[in-house]
């Protein structure tokens, strides 16, 4: 708390040179005899200046290259994957999760499905298509949809997959590249 409640005002006026010669002669005894206003006084005279000081800032010569030598200190922004992550989880969960449907119920159609896709484990170098017809000839109309369903979200698992590692690969080469050069 500050000793003397009403001596902002007056202080300021004080500094300002508004005060009458009389009460002029009453603060300046005041503060001659206060710490507290004191300090007050000169904490006001501060701020004076630099409300009365020079209005237009330069920075300094080498404000850009310090900020971005400073900036280029900083470590490399956090891009968090954990959505794109959550997004390919979610649909090869989903996907699975129905192939073990049609596996578990199935029937007969599933355990040949299931024969057939052992058996062409072996040469899935082949395309879908040629999984398709095959398991087509060997088990009819209803199982080509299937196994070429289930053929088609391997490929499309395979393909997501590769894209997935090369796109993170490219981007993760190009920030370097961004934060190693550009600045
Ligand atoms: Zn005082």
């Amino acid at each position: 708390m500050r000793c003397c409640s009403s001596s902002d005002s007056a202080l300021d006026e004080f500094l300002d040179g508004t005060l009458s010669p009389v009460r002029h002669a009453r603060v300046s005894a005041h503060i001659a005899a206060c710490d507290e206003c004191t300090e007050l006084l000169v904490e006001l005279r501060v701020v004076d200046a630099l409300l009365l000081g020079p209005r237009q800032l330069e920075p300094a010569p080498n404000f850009s290259f310090k900020v971005m030598a400073d900036v280029r200190a900083l470590p490399a922004p956090h891009v968090p994957r954990s959505r794109s992550i959550a997004i390919v989880s979610t649909y090869i969960v989903f996907a699975w999760a129905a192939i073990g449907a049609f596996l578990a119920f199935g029937g007969a159609s599933a355990r040949s499905a299931v024969a057939f896709l052992l058996g062409a484990a072996t040469r899935f170098g082949s395309e879908t298509q040629s999984l398709a017809a095959a398991s087509g000839r060997l088990f009819g109309h209803r199982i080509l949809d299937v196994t070429s369903a289930m053929g088609a979200l391997l490929a499309v698992d395979l393909v997501g997959i590769a894209l997935f590692v090369a796109g993170y690969l490219v981007v993760r080469a190009r920030r370097a590249q961004t934060a190693g050069d550009s600045w």
